[in-house]
């Protein structure tokens, strides 16, 4: 399918960092001595002791399986994304914050950053936090998650962000797993107007998790509260009695960082344990070549702080690099469809990275919403989060970019700590749904089944070897589960659980999970491809494919199909559907059942579950499996009742 490259502009060649040429010598150097490269890499943190030369690798993906990076060096993050930049950059915006309410908006500089993050480390000192504890935080995207973040890493507790949209029992679940005695949430979050009762949920996990002795309470709405007294503060309270002042504590580039509970699609959630320097030092560096940052850049990331790429790439990266990065509240369709280009407008937003399932929602709509903004500060989008259509891609490039803007797919994980798989825009000629190439230090590998490597061009199941400083240590808590689960499976590779093809060129393009290749009378089809070929045609708005027992071919294709705004489901059209995936993949793609959905079902940050959709598909509807990650559990209520129709 479209195989179409778009290159490099010569003006993005020679405005970027680094053009084609230094990619491949830096990617040679960074393979070659991965140990001799990031020593002079890691020197873009500041770092109380340096690290000694010996201590920048060591790493062993065997036996019990050890990754330490830069392990006797000591440094502070908070530091790193603040303190680091008082002298020459005070002033400057670290945090555009744009409210739900598009009439709400404020800067913070980062010398306000600063005494914020101080009094925020005091207050936590204050109910009793130490280095080494477990703090979690559950806050809607207000500026006060980014302080509580940073707190905590100025005084070395180890945070676990839980998303706002989660259950009180999602909640509780988290809070004990990393037997947290302490929450910071707020009265209630805002999303699309409506009022997330917050602290009632947290009210709610509490009654699971007794281990919680304190909560901080961030007033935002001003909504009403119940009070536990003893146990609950108002953050606005405690801060106004602390110092504005607190000195970053000195941690060992291995001690903890935070802890992050991946979201969900494949099963129950893993605790992904990060550390602290070689993350920072990933965070940072990724954010800037991928990004191709630069000072005075706006930079605007949509994802939620309580996801990995709102710790790596709103917070840490952006942070640890100067820059100014945009927090929003909202939406993408509140007050209306255009919020997102209004904001860039609003903002003069020069890079914008977002997930294909805002992408495909929001061309639903057309392209009158985009176009009603201008968009000329735009200079380059992203993508992550699942494999990006080409349909989606060209429509993100033609419509949102004016086909101007370059798009870096970014492919990593939760476990990766930063992105692995991307294109650098002034280095890599783009094929729209391809993550393309391998960033610095990251080596991936095609295996069989079978664990064999494959050469060349391919497709196989995506490995890992030599390690990245940004790589998560271990399940929190759970160190077996954490070689189990990424290393066990192909013997001395971190097993990355996504398919993938790898073309003549050496572009690798992610298929989906292993789970979601379909095989069909001996063909490995992977879901996205099909996905991809129904979405491509102008009726469909979103498609989700999975397999399911044929008697003759082994597997079958089952496609759930949403429709347009305005386009009726009917046995035409899904004769009309049929022809169309062969057309586009060929006859051996032809799907067995198209059901129609209304809706698909979605973890919270937006990824269809297509574990739940494979249990439907099979007709095994008694064990779906844990639901408590789902964004909207009636979904497979209606998908159930309507099975194979
Ligand atoms: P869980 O591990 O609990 O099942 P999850 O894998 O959805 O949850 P994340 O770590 O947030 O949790 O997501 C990483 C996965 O998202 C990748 O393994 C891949 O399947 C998918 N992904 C992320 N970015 C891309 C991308 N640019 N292209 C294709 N797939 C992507
Ligand atoms: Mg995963």
């Amino acid at each position: 399918m479209a195989d179409e490259v778009i290159a490099v502009s010569s003006d993005w060649a020679k405005r970027a960092y680094v053009d084609d040429a230094k990619y491949k010598a830096m990617y040679e150097a960074s393979t070659t001595d991965p140990a001799k490269f990031w020593e002079e890499h890691g020197k873009r943190i500041d770092w109380i002791k340096p690290y000694s030369p010996s201590a920048v690798r060591d790493v062993d993906y065997n036996g019990d399986v050890r990754i330490r990076w830069f392990h006797d060096g000591v440094l502070n993050v908070s530091a790193n994304c603040i303190d680091r930049h008082l002298s020459h950059r005070g002033d400057q915006t670290a945090i555009i914050w744009e409210g739900d309410d598009p009439s709400k908006s404020k800067k913070i500089s980062y010398r306000e950053l600063h005494g914020e993050v101080c009094r925020m480390a005091n207050a936590l000192k204050e109910l009793g936090v130490r280095k080494g504890d477990r703090v979690t935080i559950y806050l809607p995207m207000i500026p006060e998650a980014a302080y509580a973040m940073l707190a905590c890493t100025r005084i070395g507790a180890i945070h676990s962000v839980v998303f706002g949209g989660f259950s009180p029992d999602s909640l509780a679940n988290r809070l004990v797993d990393c037997d947290s005695n302490v929450v910071i949430t707020a009265d209630e979050g805002l999303r699309a107007g409506k009022h997330v009762p917050l602290k009632a949920n947290c009210d709610e996990a509490l009654k699971k998790a007794p281990g919680v002795k304190k909560v901080l309470v961030v007033k935002h709405t001003g909504g009403k509260v119940g009070w536990e007294a003893g146990r609950d503060v108002w953050w606005h309270e405690i801060a106004a009695k602390v110092p504005a002042d607190c000195a970053p504590e000195p941690m060992g580039a291995e001690d903890p960082l935070f802890i992050l509970y991946t979201s969900g699609s494949t099963g129950k959630p893993k605790g992904v344990l990060h550390t602290t320097g070689g993350y920072i030092v990933f965070a940072s560096m990724t954010h800037q070549y991928v990004f191709d940052y630069h000072d005075g850049d706006v930079y605007w990331c949509t994802a939620d702080v309580g996801w990995v790429t709102g710790h790596s790439y709103i917070l840490y990266g952006p942070l640890a690099n100067g820059a100014t990065t945009l927090m929003f509240e909202g939406v993408p369709n509140y007050p209306d469809s255009s919020r997102f280009w209004q904001v860039i407008d609003k903002h003069q937003v020069n890079i914008f990275y977002t997930a294909p399932t805002a992408i495909r929602a929001l061309m639903r709509e057309g392209e009158a919403p985009v176009k009603k903004a201008s968009r000329a500060s735009l200079r380059l989008l992203g993508s992550v989060g699942e494999p990006i259509n080409p349909e989606a891609w060209l429509w993100y490039h033609r419509v949102v970019g004016d086909s101007r803007c370059p798009i870096v797919d970014t492919w990593w994980q939760t476990e990766t700590g930063g992105i692995l798989i991307t294109p650098l825009p002034g280095a890599t000629a783009l094929k729209p749904g391809s993550a393309t190439r391998p960033f610095f230090g990251v080596q991936p590998v095609m295996v069989d089944a079978e664990g064999n490597e494959l050469q060349g061009a391919c497709t196989g199941n995506l490995c890992l070897v030599n390690s990245w400083p940004g790589q998560m240590r271990t399940v929190y808590g759970d160190h077996q589960r954490f070689i189990d689960t990424y290393f066990r499976t192909y013997p001395g590779k971190y097993f990355t659980g996504d398919g993938a093809r790898r073309d003549e060129d050496g572009y690798y393009w992610i298929t989906g999970r292993v789970d979601d290749v379909i095989n069909v009378s001996g063909h490995r089809i992977g879901t996205a491809e099909v996905e991809s070929a129904l979405v491509a045609n102008t009726k469909v708005a979103e498609a989700a494919v999975v397999g399911f027992p044929h008697d003759i071919k082994g597997q079958g294709i089952y496609a759930y199909v949403t429709l347009k705004a305005g386009e009726h489901s009917s046995e035409e059209l899904r004769k009309e559907l049929v022809a169309w995936v062969r057309k586009e993949i060929g006859p051996i793609a032809t799907p067995d059942v198209i059901q129609w959905a209304p809706g698909l079902p979605k973890t919270r940050s937006g990824k269809i579950m297509r574990r739940i959709l494979r249990k439907i598909a099979e007709n095994d509807f008694s064990n779906l499996g844990d639901t408590s990650t789902l964004a909207d559990p009636t979904v497979v209520d209606d998908l159930v009742k309507h099975r194979g129709k």
